[in-house]
């Protein structure tokens, strides 16, 4: 029997719409689509079970209630979403921001398992997230908050099932809460429940700064494929944050020049560079990156069109779009953040000989380092900051290497090639393991 769907828009949708997001406005899961389709030519006869990677295999959606500071009742949306478990248990990060949604933690968590496989780590891919701007809530409302959060989603986490760890605006605070809470739970010390902890609770050395590593490490091996010095060279940063800040401070450490720095209060620029160090300072003291002595302000749409060699995107998704793609100056864009660059944005730096290091690539350092914290949290031993770090960029460097191989192989993006590896590794394991029953 052939049955006619009473939603128009589902009989045309171009991809498989779940019926929880709105078929009009997929939001980010949509860019995500649109990247696996760009791979689905390369995979030959895994493409079979292609569709797999376009539906995430399980999702949970959380009320967060908590007692506010002055004794009302304020409840919360929280996301759990494990996009992946083919190659080993979900990993990915949580995030507490406003404007939080499930197409976005959707998108999240596959992004991460595209870049677990990417690196070859033995994860599937998994994102959480609670709607919630967390600049209204005091330090006792938010432990509140991720301690009932994480005592809902326990369901499904654990060491072994599903391993939270930081994201935007989450902490080593967090982690310890969360870890804390898990525990307290299921009445023993799981410390391998989460990564991103304080080192004194498990956390491994290096995983503060494991982000912002690997976003030098990938952009160093380009600039030596691309000829482009390290010395002097011009860096512009969209966001001051874990990752941003610690790739800043390592540019600078390494002789670049960090031009210019845009975050949520402003944009500075500074043609002789910007102290990386010091800026901290002065964000942590006024709240802004704006009046630090010796950078002039520049309006927020001119950042994109700001001299320098090396831009990082490492705030949001969504910030190089086709409407700024054009103007960008940069030779090289390497994304600290995840999902920053539309497919068509993708596509104009392209043409315009524009190199970019993927997310899936630039970033993943951190959840590297999280691996690594995860394995000495099982074995109980603890590894040097100089073993972790060269550990982590043997990891970046071996995954550049071989992507950049694969890129110039097919004759894609660097996204792409990526794309190609991972898919291919994760429905490897897929077709491996059969359907069950
Ligand atoms: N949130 C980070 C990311 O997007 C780290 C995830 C992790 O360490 O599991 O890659």
């Amino acid at each position: 029997m052939t049955t006619t769907p009473s939603d128009p828009t589902l009989a045309v949708a171009k991809h498989p719409v779940p019926s929880y997001l709105d078929p009009k406005n997929l939001g980010p899961w949509e860019i995500y689509l649109e990247q696996v389709d760009r791979v689905t030519p390369y995979l030959g006869k895994l493409s079979y079970w292609a569709e797999t990677l376009k539906r995430p295999k399980r999702i949970l959606i959380v009320d967060v209630p908590i007692h506010l500071d002055d004794g009302s009742v304020a409840h919360f949306e929280g996301y759990r979403v494990q996009h992946n478990t083919s190659r080993g248990p979900a990993k990915g990060g949580v995030r507490f921001h406003q404007d939080v949604t499930l197409s976005e933690v959707m998108a999240l968590s596959a992004w991460m398992t595209v870049k677990n496989a990417a690196v070859n780590l033995p994860f599937g891919g998994g994102k959480g997230g609670i709607r919630v701007d967390p600049r209204t809530l005091s330090l006792p409302e938010l432990e509140r908050l991720t301690r009932r959060y994480t005592t809902e989603i326990g369901l499904i986490i654990g060491p072994e099932k599903d391993i939270p760890a930081p994201d935007v605006n989450t902490n080593p605070q967090t982690m310890a809460w969360m870890m804390d809470t898990y525990s307290m739970n299921v009445g023993r010390t799981a410390t391998g429940v989460v990564t991103g902890k304080p080192v004194s609770l498990g956390g491994s050395l290096g995983r503060a700064d494991a982000t912002g590593r690997g976003v030098f490490v990938t952009a160093a091996a380009a600039m030596t494929k691309l000829g482009m010095p390290l010395e002097g060279a011009r860096i512009a940063v969209q966001g001051f944050g874990n990752v941003g800040n610690a790739a800043a401070r390592i540019f600078h450490d390494h002789g670049a020049k960090i031009v210019a720095v845009q975050d949520v209060s402003g944009t500075i620029y500074s043609g002789a560079g910007l102290d990386p160090y010091a800026l901290a300072v002065h964000l942590e003291s006024t709240g802004s990156v704006l009046d630090f002595p010796g950078s002039e302000p520049v309006q927020t749409h001119e950042f994109w069109g700001l001299s320098c060699e090396v831009l990082i995107p490492a705030a949001l998704e969504h910030q190089i779009t086709a409407s700024n793609a054009g103007q960008i100056q940069a030779r090289l864009i390497v994304e600290g953040a995840n999902g920053p660059t539309t497919p068509a944005a993708d596509d104009i730096l392209r043409e315009r000989g524009v190199t970019l290091i993927p997310d899936v690539l630039a970033n993943a350092g951190g959840v590297s380092v999280s691996y690594f914290e995860w394995v000495q949290d099982f074995s109980s031993f603890f590894w040097t900051e100089a073993e972790i770090n060269a550990r982590l960029e043997r990891i970046m460097n071996e995954a550049f290497s071989s992507l950049w191989a694969v890129s110039e192989q097919h004759g894609v993006t660097l996204r792409t090639a990526a794309y190609i590896v991972a898919c291919t590794r994760v429905l490897e394991a897929r077709a491996l393991r059969g359907l069950y029953p």
